[in-house]
């Protein structure tokens, strides 16, 4: 039980905290609201006895006013409580948007790699603000719950057989909610999975590169097929379930309506047999009606309440995703070299190492670039480089520091990234480049500097000026996808670093202006260490060191020539390119 509602000081703390004047209101509201409502059965009894017994008209009078304003009490808490949950909706949403967002740029990055990862998150933005859903549900099953306790009481005054008959209706709706809370939650994990399957197919159909690539390569209607038969399994699974929850609580509700028929009945003998007032009678009339609503709206509320719990369990699970384990001991600049020992690395979810026992050495002002083909894990060892993986097995090692211990913002803050698969950013082209360094002084002529080197005068003239604002998403500029790039290594360059690292750089440039940017580029980064990754080995003759992967391990380090003579891995590949340029 303490298990199953871990999360429930969670959602009323953090409701309190995301909008606190708000949340006292409501509670004394609802305070409110229920002692009117439990008053208004015994005012009304009172009232008619008084008249029975020829009370005078002042003390009947006031009765009658007191009674009048329970009466008009519940349409006005009713609109403020509407009005106030509305505004504790726009706080709250803010609250825990952030708190997501916040947390999700704190998971642990080997984790992104794992779908499951995606299918928590893709839950937790579901079940995000539902807390207010159950803050809003938790006040109304309170009111509905005391209101229908103060009722029991009422009716039980008159004869205890009311109290037992009201109580013994609610069973068999409780049990049906039960089992479609059951229902509910069980389909929403198994659909999970094809939700953000239908989402993926969904966006391809907003992606402007997607669009247009299937429309070229006629593949448009496959990809429409296959959303339509995702979403069937969904809208079949969700039919089902509606279904039978449906027909079962139609039962429930005919269960209900009887009890409620049989409580008359015997409020109706008791007056008839003498053995109650008809004021009485009376005020047993309106106390089961209040009974008969406030039962209904507090076990629905309930259920609501547990499957709202659900969802928000969704969101609070979230959190427990691991975070980035961080060290303590404070990065001091490397002055020699970056040590990989035996390194060994596999994702999350998978049966084979992408690092299978790497060791090589980067020293400080080197120029090294790692070659290799496919899948033999360049990429992989550059995330383990940056401290953004750690080894599962082995160290990298700064200088005799390790990645693991290292405090990770600290080795950022020396480290540029221009990774294979780029973001382009849709913001101005300024803001593209000084992302890198947000805080850093924003010197104009030194960024146009920056990106006439690498972009060439053509591009910025072409754009006329950093102020230019890019990407289609908010009316600005397109580029093509070689200028994205070279808008992403501007940014990496712009960075004050001591090392850079660039995952296959030029992968969206074509060979000329490859060559053009690399010349450049080795200008550009004379003073700090880098590291380029590629699987051509073309850009190899401007390397001071070549290491060259296969397997997830170093198949031969050396220089171009040297390595070309070896007669290996290398060579090999060297021979197998150099036919695209024959
Ligand atoms: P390269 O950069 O040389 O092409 P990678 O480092 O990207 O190679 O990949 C090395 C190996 O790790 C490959 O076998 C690849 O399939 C695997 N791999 C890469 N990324 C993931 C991932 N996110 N999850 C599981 N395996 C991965």
């Amino acid at each position: 039980m303490r298990k199953a509602f871990r999360y429930m000081g969670y959602i009323f703390w953090d409701c309190f905290k995301a909008f606190p004047g708000l949340f006292a209101a409501i509670i004394v509201l609802n305070t409110v609201g229920v002692a009117a409502t439990v008053l208004e059965p015994l005012l009304l009894a009172g009232i008619l006895e008084q008249a029975a017994a020829g009370a005078d008209g002042g003390s009947l009078g006031k009765a009658i006013v007191l009674y009048g304003g329970c009466l008009v009490c519940a349409p006005v808490v009713n609109s403020l409580f509407r009005a106030y949950f509305k505004m504790a909706g726009v706080k709250g949403e803010k609250y825990f948007g952030s708190k997501l967002v916040a947390f999700s740029g704190k998971i642990r990055l080997e984790a992104l790699e794992n779908p499951e990862t995606l299918d928590k998150f893709h839950r937790a933005n579901a079940g995000e603000n539902s807390q207010l859903n159950f803050f809003q549900q938790a006040i109304l099953a309170t009111g509905n719950l005391v209101t229908c306790a103060g009722m029991l009481v009422i009716m039980g005054r008159y004869s205890p057989v009311l109290i037992f008959t009201g109580l013994l209706g609610l069973i068999p709706m409780v049990v049906l909610k039960m089992y479609f809370e059951k229902r509910l939650t069980s389909m929403r994990r198994e659909m999970s999975p094809v939700e953000r399957r239908c989402g993926y197919l969904r966006g391809l159909f907003s992606n402007r590169e997607a669009v247009k690539e299937m429309r070229v390569m006629g593949f448009g209607d496959y990809l429409v097929g296959k959303w339509g038969e995702a979403n069937e399994i969904k809208v079949q699974k969700f039919r089902e379930t509606d279904l039978d929850i449906r027909r079962k609580q139609m039962l429930g509700i005919l269960i209900l309506n009887l009890f409620f028929a049989l409580n008359i009945g015997v409020a109706f003998y008791l007056m008839a047999a003498g053995k109650v007032s008809v004021g009485a009678f009376a005020a047993c009339l309106s106390a089961f009606i209040r009974y008969d609503g406030s039962n209904q709206v507090a076990i629905a509320m309930l259920f609501n309440m547990m499957h709202t719990y659900h969802v928000t369990e969704e969101y609070y699970d979230y959190f427990t995703i691991p975070t980035e384990t961080d060290g303590q001991q404070a990065y001091e600049p490397f002055q020699e070299k970056i040590t990989a020992c035996n390194v060994r690395f596999r994702y999350d979810g998978s049966s084979e190492d992408a690092l299978a026992g790497m060791s090589c050495e980067i020293r400080k002002g080197e120029h090294v670039v790692i070659v290799g083909e496919n899948g033999s894990g360049k990429t992989t060892f550059s995330k383990l480089l940056t401290g953004a993986y750690l080894p599962g097995q082995g160290e990298i090692l700064y200088d005799g520091q390790s990645t693991v211990d290292l405090n990770r913002k600290g080795l950022y803050e020396h480290i540029s990234v221009v990774p294979q698969d780029f973001v382009r950013y849709n913001f101005s082209l300024r803001e593209n480049v000084s992302l890198s360094d947000p805080g850093g002084p924003e010197d104009e002529a030194a960024m146009e500097e920056c990106l006439v080197q690498v972009a060439g005068e053509e591009f910025l003239q072409k754009l006329g000026g950093i102020h230019v604002q890019l990407g289609r998403a908010f009316g600005g500029q397109e580029l093509s996808g070689g200028e994205w790039q070279k808008v992403a290594i501007a940014r990496g360059l712009w960075k004050k670093s001591d090392i850079i690292i660039l995952d296959e750089p030029t992968s969206a440039l074509d060979p000329l202006v490859e060559y053009h940017i690399l010349t450049k580029f080795v200008e550009m980064i004379r003073n700090k260490t880098s590291v380029i990754i590629s699987h051509r080995v073309g850009i190899c003759r401007t390397a001071d060191k070549i290491i060259v992967m296969k397997e997830g391990r170093v198949a031969e380090i050396g220089g171009h020539e040297e390595l070309l003579q070896a007669g290996g891995e290398y060579a090999r590949i060297w021979r197998e390119q150099a036919k695209w340029y024959a």
